[in-house]
Parts: structure tokens; sequence; C-alpha cells
């Protein structure tokens, strides 16, 4: 079954409803920000790689009444909370975990010097959370959007991207590359970005075929490995910078991985590293020519990557891609997000793409004894074009 996408003005709507139930006063300031997915290039953002994703269809939506000075109280309804933040403790993480990202992105902008007056404040969501759709990225620019909204002051997206960031990195503990903040912000519909993470510049793909479609596939699960993986993986690949003394591994030439041949794992993780760049780039060609065989050709090799030499795959994920892989329709498909669980996203041929869903979906329930979640999504707009049309 596909899950359904409710749009984002009913988000709005449903935001607005929230919060003045909240206040007793109707919303006053309104913004939403979209969640992403990664088409390829993963585990290369941090190694100074390129990565290409896009904002999609899903969104947070956030509304805003007057509050107590002093005060910020949120409502998520994902969450089913309702939560306070003191304004003279804003620098110090405290508090739920899901309150920090807004808190964090609060505390960049009051180094800003944009102040946050006393709100009350609702949160609605279509992204799901802890997905690997990067609903964090989502309520941190919604965030950023909605303070603006308030104050009448304005960051450049850069530094709105740096905020969230930032917020992420300080209050929510999270060691996070750019990518998500980036492509949330700054995505523009029916494109993909491809961002480069050496220079941090960043490029359109027009990526809307009517004849293709996205189908992303949540495992339903979340191992407990992920966190210290991430760690482990990020280790080794500065232990392989400073065997092959470079900057980052953006730089190894084949000649150079050659000279890890003996290094065992590492020769492993830079394998994937240098060659899932390649496959970003080679996705792009093939994107710009139409060529969808070779984006999923692109896609299932750069899943093997993740799965054999990077190794931050999981049997759930390695089913779904492998029961995605074998339908007519398909492709092809991969992991996305750090891995240990989270989300597929299989490239669909769209009038193939309801049955491909069903069968997925009751052959993994067959195996697993629990239904993934599907999710049908195209590439959307990114909060800056979002917030400016409000
Ligand atoms: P992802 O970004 O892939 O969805 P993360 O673990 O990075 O996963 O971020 C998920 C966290 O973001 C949630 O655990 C929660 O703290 C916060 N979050 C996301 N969406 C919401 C929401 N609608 N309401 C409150 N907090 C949210
Ligand atoms: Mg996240």
């Amino acid at each position: 079954m596909i899950e359904s996408n409710p749009s984002l003005a009913s988000l709005i709507e449903s935001a607005s409803a929230d919060v003045a139930e909240l206040s007793g006063q109707a919303a006053r300031w309104q913004a939403a920000s979209p969640g992403r997915v990664n088409l390829i290039g993963e585990h290369t953002d941090y190694n100074q790689g390129r990565v290409l994703p896009m904002a999609i269809d899903r969104y947070i939506a956030m509304a805003a009444a007057p509050g107590v000075p002093g005060q910020i109280r949120v409502r998520s309804s994902a969450m089913a909370e309702e939560r306070s933040l003191s304004l003279d403790q804003l620098h110090t993480p405290h508090g739920k975990p899901w309150m920090r990202y807004i808190q964090g992105v609060i505390a960049q902008y009051d180094q800003h010097d944009v102040r946050c007056p006393g709100l009350d404040v609702a949160v609605v969501s279509s992204v799901p959370m802890g997905g690997g759709l990067s609903s964090s990225a989502a309520l941190e620019l919604a965030t950023a959007h909605l303070l603006e909204a308030v104050t009448g002051q304005t960051l450049t997206p850069a530094e709105r991207i740096q905020a969230s960031v930032q917020a992420e990195r300080d209050m929510a503990g999270v060691p996070c590359g750019i990518m998500d903040q980036t492509v949330v912000e700054l995505a523009a519909s029916g494109q993909a970005l491809l961002l480069d993470c050496l220079d941090q510049t960043a490029r359109s793909v027009p990526f809307d075929s009517q004849a293709l479609a996205l189908l992303v596939i949540h495992s339903g699960v979340s191992h407990s490995l992920a966190e210290g993986a991430y760690a482990q993986r990020r280790a080794e690949c500065e232990r392989a910078s400073a065997l092959l003394g470079v900057n980052s591994l953006r730089e190894v030439s084949p000649d150079q991985l050659a000279r890890l041949k003996d290094e065992g794992v590492l020769h492993q993780r830079v394998t994937h590293v240098v060659t899932e760049n390649e496959r970003v780039r080679d996705a792009v060609t093939a994107i710009e020519q139409g060529c969808w065989d070779r984006l999923g050709a692109l896609m299932t090799g750069s899943h093997r990557s993740l799965r054999d030499d990077y190794e931050v795959s999981c049997r759930e994920l390695d089913l779904l891609v492998e029961l995605a892989t074998v339908e007519r329709g398909v492709y092809g498909a991969r992991m996305t997000g750090g891995g240990f669980g989270g989300c597929v996203i299989a490239l669909v041929e769209t009038d193939q793409f309801e049955g491909v869903a069903d069968r997925i979906s009751g052959q993994y329930n067959d195996r697993m004894g629990w239904a993934p979640g599907c999710y049908r999504v195209q590439a959307g707009a990114g909060a800056r074009e979002i917030c400016a049309a409000l």
C-alpha cells in the first residue's frame, strides 16, 4: 500500500488550526520545508565528494502565533507532544531531543542578532521521522523560515543552511555533513541537485520525466549500529587519507587506490568512495541523456558497493533491493541514507508503479512479518522557493 500524501496547503492549514487551538489566537505566521532523498552519492559527502539528492513533495509545515514573552511553546502532532523552551536558556542544550533542533536554529539566529520573541508554534509533518528522508533538516529549515517570517529579518540562503547544520551538530549532537540542509533549502521543483562537497557548489539537474516514478520504501528498521558505524567509517576514511597523503578521498586516483590493495578493509572503503563519486558523475550524464536503464544500473551498483565494500547495508535493505530489482519495470534500486536501516529508493516505470509497490510490499511482509512503508515521491521545491510563495 502506498502511503497517502496530503498537500502542502492542507499541512499548513492543519498546523494553523493546531496553533489556534494551542494559543487561542489565529495563526499569524507560517513556513514549510520539504524532506529530501538522495538519488546517488552515499557516504561521499564527508569525503568532499559528489552527491545527487533532490527535495521531495513531502513537508514539515509550521504555524505560529504570539506567545508568552521569553518562552517558546511547541506542539508537534507527529510526536503527540507539547513542549516549552525558555529563551533565557537558549544556548544550553536541554529538554526533549526533538525540541533541540528547533532550539538550535533559534540559538543560531540569536547569534546573528535575530531575536525570537515569545511564540506558540505548531508542527505538522508528512516526512516520516528517522527514515533517511531528512525530517531533521526539514524541521530546521522550516524553523529558520518561520523565524524570519516572525521577525521580518532574513539571512542569506547560505547562512540559513549553515545555521541549520550548526543547530544539528551543536544542539542535537549529530555530526552531519551539509548535504541535507543544502538540498532542502536550495532545491528547485522538478530538479535534482548535484552538490560538490569539495567547494560546496550546487548545480540543478532536471529530473521530472513523466515516464519515471520514484518509489521510496521504508524498511521499518533502524539498527543501533548506525551511529557507531558512521563514526568508524569516517575514521577509516581519515586513516586512508593519511596513508595516501591526501586531504580527502576525493583526490584519490585509481593508481593511488591500487596502492592500498594490501590494506584490506581500508582498500574496500576507499574503493566505495572512489567508485561512488564516479557513479554520481555518470548518473548526471544518464539523467541528462534520459538513459534510465543506465541510471538504474548505477543505482544498483551503488547499493552493491555500499553492501560489499562500505558494509553499511543490512539484511532488510538488501532484501528490499533484491525484491525491487527482479521486478520488470524497475530500472534499479539502492539503499539511501546512512545505512543499517531506513529506506531504499527504486526507479520505476510510471505505469508499473502500483503493481511493483504492491508486490514488493507483499513479499517483504511475507518474509519479515511486517509491511514496509511505500512512498511515491517527486522532485519538489526547496524551502526557499516554498516560503517565498507562501
Ligand atoms: P531523518 O532526518 O532521516 O528523518 P533524524 O534522526 O536525522 O532522521 O531526525 C529525526 C528527528 O528529527 C526525530 O527523532 C525528531 O527528534 C526530529 N523530528 C523530525 N520530524 C519531527 C516532527 N514532525 N516533530 C518533532 N520532531 C521532529
Ligand atoms: Mg536527519
